[in-house]
């Protein structure tokens, strides 16, 4: 009979003779943009002798089927679980503690229990009861994505270059969190540890307020009375455009991440609308200088994003544009200085 013990120097060998995991099951609940990108990343990487993947409806599992990127598809949590190594968790944050119940007493002893959900906190705090004590539970967020989702929109580079953030409570054998940090590595990303607190403040800014503010601004527009929405659609180039991209984002799984991290997104959200009062005030009193101050810092801000990689220096965020003609395009009147 396998023990725990031999399961933790099992699992702290592998990862200090061998730098790239291999998982001789890996389950993955869930099957969309996350769970679909690493399926197809761990598989290209060999991550896995098999990779056992479910969803919630028939509908999903089917396409997971057909997409042929997993070895077995099945139709429920707890099948999926049986004898895996590593079982991850690619679901709303909100379900995470009913599925963690239905899993528990299915899970092989020494398993590793990860998740990807963009809330740490509410995700360790609704997950960690019902987990055995013969399983590492380590928490994870790959912070990469789009706004697309379904198990068609992932793809075996999302997570390349990204951060994934773990998050072990305390506690957790060490080895558990290096095998799953090597697999993080592996897929692409570059990984860091905090604390679930800490990690729901910091994504409160980074992440979850610019959410936020895509959904406003985009309904805000949508309710204009004295701007057509064809013109607000026509016009979208004018910064508008980058805003709709973000609020198409998945409405459930964003409803439960402002659900869930509701603490750090109110914190943040206090401060940028005292930041915007002062803005707002800027422009009313025709403060030309508070506002070319700001204006000079956050793109200081943007120049920092770009030097360390985490977007692109090209214009428009690298969007193609169509080619100017060869000939000069005839104007409509003479500019000035023309005959
Ligand atoms: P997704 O493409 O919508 O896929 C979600 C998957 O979860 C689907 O397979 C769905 O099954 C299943 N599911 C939905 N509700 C469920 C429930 N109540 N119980 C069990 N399974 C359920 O979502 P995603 O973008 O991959 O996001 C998954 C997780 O990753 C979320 O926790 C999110 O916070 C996190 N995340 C997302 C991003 C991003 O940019 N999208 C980035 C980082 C982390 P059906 O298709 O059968 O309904």
């Amino acid at each position: 009979m396998t023990t725990r013990r031999d399961t933790e120097a099992n699992i702290q060998s592998t990862a200090q003779v061998n730098a790239v995991p291999r998982f001789n099951r890996i389950a993955l609940i869930g099957f969309g943009l996350i769970g679909g990108s690493i399926a197809r990343a761990a598989r290209e990487q060999g991550l896995a002798g098999e990779i056992v993947a479910t969803a919630r409806t028939a509908r999903t599992r089917a396409r997971v089927s057909e997409l042929g990127i997993v070895e077995r598809v099945v139709e429920t949590n707890a099948e999926a679980v049986k004898d895996a190594d590593l079982v991850i968790f690619c679901i709303p944050v909100g379900a995470c503690g009913a599925v963690a119940q239905e899993i528990a007493d299915h899970l092989k002893p020494g398993a590793i229990v990860s998740d990807v959900g963009s809330v740490k906190g509410a995700v360790v705090r609704d997950m960690a009861p019902h987990l055995p004590a013969t399983a590492h539970f380590v928490p994870a967020h790959p912070v990469a994505g789009t706004e697309h989702s379904g198990p068609d929109s992932g793809f075996a580079e999302l997570f390349i270059d990204r951060w994934c953030i773990l998050t072990p409570p305390e506690g957790t054998q060490a080895g558990a969190v290096e095998q799953l940090r090597a697999f993080w590595t592996a897929l692409g990303a570059r990984v860091e540890i905090m604390t679930p607190d800490h990690h729901d403040l910091v994504l409160a800014i980074t992440s979850h307020l610019p959410h936020l503010i895509a959904y406003t601004i985009v309904g805000t527009a949508d309710e204009l009375a004295q701007v057509t929405s064809s013109e607000v659609i026509k016009f979208s180039a004018g910064g508008f455009r980058d805003f709709t991209r973000i609020a198409a984002s998945d409405p459930v799984m964003w409803r439960d991440v402002f659900l869930a991290n509701k603490d750090a997104v109110l914190e943040m959200l206090g401060t940028f609308n005292e930041d915007l009062s002062r803005l707002t005030r800027a422009i009313r009193r025709g403060d030309a200088e508070a506002l070319f101050e700001h204006f000079t810092r956050t793109r200081a801000i943007r120049r920092g994003i770009v030097e360390i990689g985490q977007d692109s220096a090209a214009p428009d965020f690298g969007r193609s544009h169509s080619e100017l003609p060869v000939d000069p395009i005839p104007r409509p009147y003479a500019a000035s200085g023309d005959d």
